[in-house]
């Protein structure tokens, strides 16, 4: 959640850091501030001191209190911050002060022992001014400095010792005035270098204007940045270290709107090009096996595989959902689909032939990744699938399969959703190849059919006035339900998530078959509650049908995601959106693009903030 920024370098530092917290605006926020170490005239000599702005709201709202200030300086750090202890307020925003106003803080996430800590500061005299749990860093800094003699990395170090819970830290202090001490423990952090100084962010997108090569540190290790540029980084126990530099293709631009008016639609029209991306170099035509040269599994283990689980969440554990039915269906393996939050606190049964796939697009997901740590210990091999490359996740599990999605910036996840399910799909035929449960010829017949997914998206995309005219017809609709059968069911969990998540209409899925034992109750004929069945040719269609009788007898609006060429649909649903013809496995690929734009468009009807729903956070750092 949230984002920090930190700049040392030859020149100001605000223009960084306000650019760099607009370009982490995805990440959800409720506040901002900026500290910058600042030289004032005192009587005579200049002494460095800290100026701090802090603004509830926007980004926007900041810089607008910041025009007219004299907030000037070469060394800051920035904040957009994500409640979690204390009311989204000006007092509560980062950065936070200690005693003395000469050292600031900007935290990403949650320090678990504040309370604690918190007492013993007031025991010693430290005035608090916050209901944050951040505070106390300031605070605990305020008291190592004094004890390590001045020695600021030192009193960091002592301090990071003494926290526990999830941080990525911006300290300043004004008697250091070209340098930023940054450290992290299970919270995202990226740093670099470039001509004129060092920075550090959250996330790549605010670095990558000044520098593509990308340092990702472990937790509880220290770097100071310095305004020559040296960044000195520094292990747990205090010893240098060199850390690997990893240069990172994204431009600019590819983290930019790119001409569409929310990064949302953008997102969703790369999807033909994410799924070409995904599948490329996965099928060998010569020798009709897939490849998966990520995986280290000899085809004993493989074999000996007993049972998968998928661990995730959101939008993520929907894929799983998928997933499951696919590898289940090819592979004949037991999948368990489980929430990330409670599988760690579950009794999971896992042994050495205990596969774990673990699903986070932003592989900085907590719960995930806790999920992932246990799974480890209890002897499973883990399988992390992730869009980010270094990301805390890849550090954690055996094995990483990168989904190629790049950048998301919209906090509702769409392209990286298709590209975790065309991931699984892959990797479900691949287990059935291993396992000798898919022919060769069989598996070159699905896989030509996944080389025609990108083109047939393309054309659902090219034509979208049949999904606005649903969307327009259900805008004002105070709750929608989704309907499905198979993978038809749970192409519907993701559409209605997508659907609560951007416009805020109450929805909720339903296997088809469940509704009549209770959430057709839901339907009110007077305000024909809007029903989206997704009908796309299975073995269940004629049921689907009958369902979808049941529910126009009790007045509800259906909008149908049907096969182009199915014309006993038109007669019964109040819309149809047709999709192309694709077999049911590979068919939650095409059928959740209509409903990723079916959300958009009512979303936008709504008013609604496409881009950074109210509430939500891209990336769910905390439990
Ligand atoms: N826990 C801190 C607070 O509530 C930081 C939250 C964040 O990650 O933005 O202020």
């Amino acid at each position: 959640m949230c984002g920090i920024v930190a700049f040392t370098g030859a020149t100001e530092a605000l223009p960084f850091l306000l650019d760099g917290l607009k370009r982490l605006e995805y990440r959800g926020y409720d506040s901002a501030g900026v500290a910058v170490v600042h030289s004032e005239a005192q009587g005579g000599a200049p002494k460095a001191a800290l100026k701090v702005v802090r603004r509830q709201g926007k980004v926007a709202t900041l810089i607008e209190a910041l025009s007219g200030t004299e907030v000037a300086g070469t060394c800051g750090i920035g904040h957009t911050r994500w409640a979690t202890h204390g009311v989204p307020s000006e007092q509560n925003a980062h950065p936070h002060l200690d005693c003395s106003g000469r050292i600031a803080v900007a935290h990403n996430g949650i320090i678990e022992n504040y309370t604690h800590l918190k007492d013993r500061l007031v025991e010693q005299g430290h005035c608090f001014t916050s209901q944050t749990d951040t505070e106390v860093i300031a605070h605990l800094v305020e008291q190592n400095y004094g004890e390590t003699e001045g020695d600021l990395t030192e009193a960091v170090r002592v301090t990071v010792a003494q926290l526990s819970g999830s941080f990525a830290l911006a300290i300043l202090h004004a008697g250091h005035p070209d340098i930023v001490v940054v450290t992290r423990n299970d919270s995202p952090l990226v740093l670099g270098s470039f001509e004129d100084g060092a920075i550090a962010a959250s996330d790549t997108p605010a670095l990558i204007e000044k520098t593509r090569d990308i340092v990702y540190i472990r937790d509880r290790d220290l770097a100071v940045l310095h305004g020559d540029g040296r960044i000195e980084y520094f292990d747990p126990a205090g010893e240098p270290f060199v850390p690997n530099v990893y240069h990172v293709e994204w431009s600019l631009e590819q983290a930019e709107k790119g001409g569409y008016p929310d990064f949302m639609l953008k997102e969703i029209s790369e999807q033909p090009r994410v799924i070409r991306d995904t599948i490329a170099d996965r099928f060998d035509d010569r020798t009709r096996t897939l490849r998966f040269p990520e995986l280290p599994l000899t085809d004993e283990e493989l074999a000996d595989i007993d049972r998968i689980y998928i661990v995730a969440c959101g939008t993520s554990y929907h894929a799983g959902l998928i997933g499951k039915e696919l590898i289940e269906n090819w592979a004949r393996i037991p999948v368990e689909v489980e929430v990330a939050s409670e599988f760690r606190y579950g009794n999971p049964i896992i042994s050495a032939d205990t596969l774990v796939i673990a699903i986070s697009q932003s592989g900085e997901t907590a719960d995930t990744l806790e999920a992932v740590r246990l799974a480890r210990q209890a002897g499973a091999h883990v399988i992390a699938l992730t869009n980010v490359v270094g990301s805390r996740i890849t550090q954690e599990a055996q094995t990483v399969l990168n989904i190629k999605a790049n950048i998301e910036i919209a906090v509702a996840a769409t392209k990286s959703f298709l590209a975790q399910v065309t991931l699984l799909t892959l990797l479900g035929l691949y287990f059935a190849q291993e396992r000798l449960l898919l022919t060769g010829p069989q598996i070159q017949e699905i896989f030509g059919e996944m080389r025609q997914l990108p083109g047939q998206i393309e054309h659902i995309l090219a034509d979208t006035a049949a999904i606005e005219r649903a969307a327009k017809a259900c805008c004002e609709a105070t709750t929608a339900l989704f309907i499905g059968r198979g993978v038809g069911a749970t192409t519907c969990y993701e559409g209605a998530l997508k659907l609560k998540e951007v416009s805020y209409l109450h929805a909720e899925a339903f296997s088809a078959g469940e509704i009549k034992h209770g959430p057709i109750a839901l339907i009110d004929a007077a305000a024909g509650t809007p029903v989206v069945a997704v009908v796309t040719q299975s073995a269940t269609r004629d049921k689907m049908l009958a369902n979808i009788e049941e529910m126009k007898a009790r007045g509800a609006r259906v909008i149908a995601v049907a096969t182009e060429g199915d014309g006993r649909i038109e007669k019964l649903a109040d819309h149809v959106i047709y999709i192309p013809p694709t077999r049911e496995c590979l068919s939650p690929i095409t059928a959740s693009v209509p409903l990723q734009l079916f959300a958009r468009y009512i979303a936008v009807e709504r008013g609604c903030d496409v881009d950074q729903p109210r509430n939500l956070a891209k990336s769910v750092t905390v439990e």
